[in-house]
């Protein structure tokens, strides 16, 4: 079977190491730096950065139009971090450039200005028994959901990973773990889409 090809969008953020994993768990990734790229891909990362710099730049060169218009052609997408705020319909706060395709109200830098960056043991029985180290930077949370959005993972009473039919967000960053189960999960979910 052909491996699957997996893009990272290459704006801004951690996009060599999402490449890593996505190699690690038996597909080829894709660093893709315009729009007529997607088209080679089978799915989309948007990794983790800053959200305001990444929905600027994703808007400059019509990264938008483009992601909007193959997701709702059947792309499964998966947005860590500044990405899961990219991905969310609401922002509190606001945020002007989102791509506002998940049922989901999230706050940024949401954990507290003392706990910018964090480690913490999350329980994601969607991926397994073992837990998996969450790591957070000025990590946003997800304060509602909607009624198709599935809770995969909550810290401290919080939901940082859920999922939404072929979209799948983080709040924490797996690609800085050696922990391949997220990045796998998410090739399961391209393969069944
Ligand atoms: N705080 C960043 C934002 O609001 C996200 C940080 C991250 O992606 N690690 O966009």
């Amino acid at each position: 079977m052909n491996k699957l090809n997996i893009g990272v969008l290459s704006l801004q953020g951690a996009v060599r190491e999402h490449i890593q994993m996505i190699e690690n768990s038996g597909a080829h990734g894709v660093s893709i730096k315009k729009p007529h790229e997607l088209s080679k891909i089978d799915a989309l990362i948007i990794p983790g950065g800053e959200s305001t710099v990444i929905g600027k730049l994703m808007a400059k060169y019509g990264f938008d139009d483009a992601i909007k218009e193959l997701y709702k052609d059947g792309m499964p997408i998966y947005g860590t971090c500044a990405g899961l705020i990219l991905l969310a319909q609401k922002v509190v706060g606001g945020n002007k450039y989102t791509l506002g395709l998940m049922n989901i109200e999230v706050r940024r830098n949401a954990f507290g200005r003392q706990k910018e960056s964090f480690e913490a043991d999350l329980e994601i029985p969607g991926i397994g028994k073992n837990p998996f180290t969450g790591i957070f930077i000025r990590a946003p949370w997800i304060e509602l959901i909607g009624k198709d959005v599935h809770v995969m993972a909550k810290f401290k009473g919080k939901i940082v990973m859920a999922q939404e039919g072929r979209l799948l967000v983080t709040a924490f960053h797996p690609e800085l773990t050696g922990d391949k189960r997220i990045h796998d999960y998410f090739i399961e979910m391209v393969k069944k889409s």
